[in-house]
Formats: structure tokens, C-alpha cells, sequence
């Protein structure tokens, strides 16, 4: 069969599937198929694909039809320009937690371009995509990122393994930030924050596929964010900086716990690119030098 003809029987399967975006999906995983480029794909739509690479489409079509995601089927994603090995055991990095990333290099650019010194910590690091392209940009920096899930721990320390930033971030597993000691400089976490009677609404992917673990946030989704807040309480240094993403109706509730546990932090909430809040960021203030 032609890789035209392959590509338009997909596009079908998948769109009388419910898939979204159905032309972008079935290229994409052809080019998985091939294993090859958007341009030796588009050069090569009238040559025949291999047999094995037939099969393979067919099997990832059809994965991808009952609703499994493309990037758990290719077994990758990238993150902040890093290609990161995914997998059922921990959330799949969203574009928009990129943002975490560009607030807290932002931050540590005050302490030098290496972040040296600074004591960072990652709560809930998943795969590990944000905590390795921190590590990758501040080579000076300590990060210690803890998660619940033993699985998730197991896929970011392949992630750390592969980046070659082992030496850099310390992983341990508990809850929230049971096993970190303060005092912290960056703090950042992207905490389950979904309504628990949201997540049956939630798109398939998401919610037959995605560990509930890293989605749930209880009853009014702020559960895991407000137990958090409160343990960064008297962690936090003096001068330090708190980065939390949070659900786009869920701002204004979060900067009012902010304000009450840290009266005298900045606090602020920063929108994603679509313009929905998505970020809390917090920066205790340093302590005013006492007469002597
Ligand atoms: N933004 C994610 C979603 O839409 C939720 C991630 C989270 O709870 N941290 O599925």
C-alpha cells in the first residue's frame, strides 16, 4: 500500500473514532511507522511502505483510535525543546507547563546564569521533564524532587539517567514535601488540580489513560495545592520563590490562601499562552537587615 493511501485510510479510522485532529495524528504516527521525517514523508506519499512498517501503523491506529495518546504510543514528548521518554506511569508534559519552567529560570537568572548555590525542589516530578530541564539550564543548582508514585520516580530517574543530570537532582519518594528539609530558594510543582467530579468529563486520553494520581485534587481540586502551601509555609527561604500551576478557574481561590499563609510575599498569577491563569508565583521577602 502507498504511504498516500495508508495516511487516508487512517485519517478515516481515526476520525470516525473521535479522534481530534485526525490528518495531524494519523502523519504523525505514520512517521513513527517510517521512522522517518515530515519531508521524506511528504517526498515518499506515492512510494510503497514495507510491510513491517504496515503492520506497525495498522497497531498504532488502531491503540490510538480506542483513545490511548500518541505520545504514551510513541513513547516520547518532547519538553522545553528535551525529548522525554513517557510512559502510563507518569503525566505526559503539557506545552503549558512550560511556563514553570520560564518563570523559575527567570528567578534564578537573579543569582547568576548557572544557579549556583540555589537549593531547588520539585513536588510531584512526574517524569521529570520540568526538574531535567532545569537541571540542563542551571548546572550550579541542587534540585531534590519528591513524588508519591514509585513508578513515576522510576521513569524520572531514567530521564535524569538519559540527560546526564544525575548528579544534579536527588529524587525521593513521599508525599508532598515530607522528606525535604528546608530552607528551599525555588519551590515548584505542577500538583494534581482537577475537581474529583471533573474527571469523568475529561477527554479519554486523559482520563482512561493518565494516572489519576498525578490529575485528582479532591473535591474542589485544591486539596493537594492548599496541603502544599501549607507545608512550603516554613520551608520557604527568606527571598525565595514558589511556582505553582494551578487550573484556570482556580486563581483567584489559590492567591487568597497565598495572601493568608505569606501576608508579606509578592504574590501574582500568570496566564498560559491561551491566556487561562496557570500559574501562581509567590517571593517571600527577604528579611530588612536589623540595626546593630
Ligand atoms: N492540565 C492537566 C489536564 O488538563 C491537569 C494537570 C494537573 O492536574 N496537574 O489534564
Amino acid at each position: 500500500m502507498r504511504a498516500r493511501d495508508a495516511l487516508k485510510q487512517a485519517r478515516a479510522r481515526l476520525g470516525e473514532s473521535g479522534v481530534e485532529e485526525p490528518g495531524f495524528e494519523a502523519e504523525f504516527l505514520l512517521r513513527h511507522a517510517l521512522g522517518c521525517t515530515r519531508e521524506d514523508l511528504l517526498m515518499g506519499l506515492d512510494s510503497e511502505a514495507s510491510p513491517s512498517a504496515q503492520l506497525l501503523f495498522k497497531s498504532v491506529i488502531e491503540r490510538r483510535s480506542r483513545g490511548e495518546p500518541s505520545a504514551y504510543i510513541i513513547g516520547h514528548k518532547e519538553f522545553y525543546g528535551l525529548d522525554f521518554k513517557v510512559d502510563p506511569r507518569a503525566l505526559i508534559p503539557r506545552p503549558e507547563t512550560e511556563l514553570l519552567v520560564e518563570l523559575a529560570l527567570a528567578f534564578a537568572a537573579r543569582h547568576g546564569a548557572r544557579g549556583e548555590g540555589l537549593k531547588i525542589d520539585e513536588v510531584g516530578v512526574g517524569c521529570g521533564a520540568i526538574s531535567v530541564a532545569l537541571a540542563v539550564r542551571l548546572p550550579g543548582a541542587r534540585i531534590v524532587a519528591t513524588d508519591i508514585s514509585t513508578a513515576a520516580l522510576e521513569l524520572a530517574r531514567e530521564n535524569i539517567v538519559h540527560h546526564g543530570v544525575e548528579g544534579r537532582v536527588t529524587l525521593l519518594e513521599g508525599d508532598l514535601l515530607g522528606p525535604v528539609a528546608g530552607p528551599i530558594d525555588i519551590l515548584f510543582s505542577n500538583p494534581p488540580y482537577v475537581r474529583s467530579g471533573d474527571i469523568s468529563g475529561l477527554g479519554r486520553e486523559i482520563r482512561d489513560h493518565e494516572p489519576l494520581v498525578a490529575l485528582d485534587g479532591g473535591a474542589d481540586g485544591m486539596a493537594v495545592i492548599d496541603r502544599l502551601m501549607r507545608q512550603a509555609r516554613d520551608r520557604l527561604a527568606p527571598g525565595g520563590a514558589m511556582f505553582i500551576e494551578i487550573g484556570c478557574e482556580q486563581g483567584k481561590e489559590v492567591t487568597g490562601h497565598a495572601r493568608h499563609l505569606w501576608p508579606d510575599a509578592q504574590t501574582s498569577i500568570t496566564p498560559d499562552l491561551a491566556g487561562l491563569d496557570r500559574v501562581l508565583t509567590l517571593y517571600t521577602p527577604l528579611p530588612i537587615p536589623q540595626p546593630t
